[in-house]
Order: structure tokens, then C-alpha cells, then sequence
């Protein structure tokens, strides 16, 4: 194979197999949330293989629908979000599914064509949608937009992937409450975390991002998932370093005796968190060792033990298996002070993605 400096490994066949198993979990329908790009896994080759299990794909703009459909994928499209006014014909013209939170929005889909659409209830999360209290008068005057077919309806949670789970039902009984006098539609509110702890929240369809890449939103494991990605460069340079010299820019890192080092080809230009600077860890050899010093925008540098036996050229895997090493997307995210979704999504474009199927 030709030269990858630094580079992901999709495994397709997990994300299929993780889709199954939250659907079976659920017994419901799945929407397929493959937003940011399927959240770096790619979203035309993660729409492919899901398109027999998905029942519908969301993702987050416009654009991210829109290529999809240039991509040949048929499957209803919802964009979850409501747009401007500006974007009605785009979407109508592409044959995506909108999201209504609002009148303008509304009335601009209205005046382009007919088209289905879901309705957003604002039951607490308090950044898109029609406030619970306000749904009903919403519906009423929704009937004087003919062309506009209400085929679903749906809200979101803010806090399914807490132990704690009041909140969760707050924002269920006022869904309930809309729920009770609007019937026949499609009904979902469930993210990742709901789809796997709190059947309540499953309504006609659960709509899992993170969960079909095979990171769980949560402590909660109810079913089994397998990470989808592997992350993975290459060691780039092998030294060693004197007593009391330091590492990279701010010398942040001395060396309290002779040490060997080896730079790994990553940066945070690759979207490897600079927040990892002295506190990650990577993979060489199936062995952990430890980033050193600061992460530099193309390179980092690692620590090696005496006894490592490196050559510039080996394998570095900075998330997933080495061996019987394992680093979690968890655990990179955790050790840079954020959250998996963030690590998934900013793997940036300069790593170049491999699909395994
Ligand atoms: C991103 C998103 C989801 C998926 O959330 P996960 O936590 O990744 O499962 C579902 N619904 C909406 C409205 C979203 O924005």
C-alpha cells in the first residue's frame, strides 16, 4: 500500500452490527444520526451500509444532506435542526425531510412546495423548537400551511447520559403532554443514551449517534457495542535526550536522566487534542508510552523505555488496538478534559480514512 502518514481505520461491519443490536434492543425504528461527517467515521460509506437497517438518516445542516443525496443515499433525510428562511429550497430541492421549530421557517417551506416535516417540541433543552406550552397553538395555526404534512414529531433530552434521571423525566411528561392530542404521527426523543436506559423514550423511533460508532454515552454498558475506529500513525524520528534537557516547545518536559524519545506523526493539526500535551498516552510495540512535552501542531513526542525496541516507521495507534493494548476514545477524551464526541468529530481532514468491510 502506498505511503499514509497518519490515518483512521473504519470498521463498517461494526457500525452495521452496533445499528442491529440498538435495534433490537429497542424494537423500534432507527434514525440513523450520521451528523459531522457519520462523527468522523464518513457519512456517505456509514449511509451505505446502514441502509437496509435505518429506517431514516438525520444530520445536522443542510449541506451534510445534500451530499448525502449527491451520494446516491434514497433514505428519508431529516435535518434536525430548523433553518433559515433562505434554506427552504435547497432542502425541497435535495428531497430532505425539515425540522420546524418556528413560524418563519415555516412559512418559507410553505411558499417553496409541499414537503413532510417533523416538528421540534422544546421540552427543556432549550436550544431549537416550539416550547411545550406553546405546541398546541402552534399546531392550530400550522393547519393554514397546506403544503406543509406533519409526519413526525419529536423532542430531545439534556440529560439521558446522567445517572441521575429526574430531568429525563420531566422532559417526558411534557412531550406526554403534546403527545396526548396529536396522534398518527412518528414520534421520537431518544439520543444514544435513552436508546440504551430509558425505554420511555423510545415513542415509534430512536434516533442514536455516538452508540452506532460503538462508544457508549455513558458508564451504562446494557448491550454490547465495538468501536468502529482505529486511529493510527507512524514513529518519525527516534533520540535521546541528556539529563535535564526538555522536550518540545516550552520545554515543559525535562529529563531527569538519559532518555530515549521518539517523535509519533500527530499533531494537533491532525486534530489530536494539544490538550494531551504531558497527560496522553499512545501505543507502540503494544506497550503504553507516554506523549511528552507539548503536542506540536504536525508532531508529538513520546517517551520510550530502554528496553523498547523502535524503529522510525513503526506503527503508533493513538485510539484503538495494539496488541492486547487497547486505548478508548474514552480514555483520549477523558485525558484531555473533554468529551468522545469532540475527540470523534475534530479528526481532522489531513487523516485520511480507510474502511475496512
Ligand atoms: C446529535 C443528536 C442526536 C444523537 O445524539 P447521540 O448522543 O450522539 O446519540 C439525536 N438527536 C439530536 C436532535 C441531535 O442533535
Amino acid at each position: 500500500m502506498h505511503y499514509l502518514r497518519t490515518y483512521t481505520e473504519i470498521d463498517l461491519q461494526a457500525i452495521q452490527q452496533n445499528a442491529e443490536a440498538i435495534k433490537k434492543h429497542t424494537g423500534k425504528k432507527l434514525i440513523a444520526v450520521i451528523k459531522a461527517d457519520a462523527y468522523g467515521h464518513g457519512a456517505v460509506r456509514v449511509a451505505e451500509v446502514l441502509d437496509a437497517t435505518a429506517d431514516m438518516f438525520a444530520v445536522a445542516t443542510v449541506e451534510e444532506g445534500i451530499a448525502l443525496r449527491q451520494a446516491d443515499i434514497h433514505k428519508p433525510i431529516l435535518v434536525l435542526f430548523s433553518s433559515l428562511p433562505t434554506q427552504a429550497a435547497p432542502i425541497l430541492e435535495y428531497g430532505l425531510t425539515p425540522t420546524i421549530g418556528d413560524w418563519e421557517f415555516s412559512k418559507a417551506l410553505n411558499e417553496v412546495a409541499s414537503t413532510k416535516v417533523h416538528v421540534n417540541i422544546n421540552t427543556g433543552m432549550n436550544r431549537s423548537g416550539v416550547y411545550y406550552t406553546e405546541a398546541m397553538t402552534f399546531f392550530s395555526k400550522l393547519k393554514t400551511l397546506h403544503r406543509l404534512e406533519v409526519e413526525g414529531l419529536f423532542t430531545h433530552l439534556a440529560t439521558a447520559d446522567e445517572a441521575d434521571k429526574s430531568f429525563v423525566s420531566v422532559q417526558l411528561k411534557r412531550f406526554a403532554s403534546i403527545l396526548a392530542n396529536v396522534d398518527g404521527k412518528m414520534v421520537h426523543a431518544a439520543n444514544s443514551a435513552a436508546a440504551l436506559s430509558v425505554p420511555e423514550s423510545y415513542f415509534d423511533g430512536v434516533r442514536p449517534g455516538l452508540s452506532l460508532y460503538g462508544v457508549y454515552p455513558a458508564t451504562e454498558k446494557p448491550i454490547l457495542l465495538k468501536p468502529a475506529l482505529t486511529w493510527k500513525t507512524h514513529v518519525g524520528w527516534i533520540g535521546s535526550i541528556s539529563e535535564a534537557e526538555g522536550v518540545s516547545y516550552g520545554l515543559t518536559y525535562k529529563a531527569r536522566h538519559q532518555t530515549r524519545v521518539a517523535m509519533v506523526q500527530i499533531g494537533y493539526g491532525d486534530g489530536y487534542p494539544c490538550a494531551l500535551s504531558n497527560s496522553g498516552e499512545v501505543l507502540i510495540g503494544g506497550a503504553r508510552r507516554p506523549i511528552t512535552g507539548r503536542v506540536c501542531m504536525d508532531v508529538s513526542v513520546v517517551r520510550l523505555d530502554p528496553s523498547d525496541n523502535v524503529s522510525v516507521g513503526d506503527e503508533v495507534v493513538l485510539i484503538g488496538k495494539q496488541g492486547d493494548a487497547e486505548i478508548t476514545v474514552d480514555e483520549v477524551a477523558h485525558r484531555a478534559g473533554t468529551i468522545s464526541y469532540e475527540i470523534l468529530t475534530q479528526i481532522g481532514t489531513r487523516v485520511k480514512r480507510i474502511f475496512n468491510c
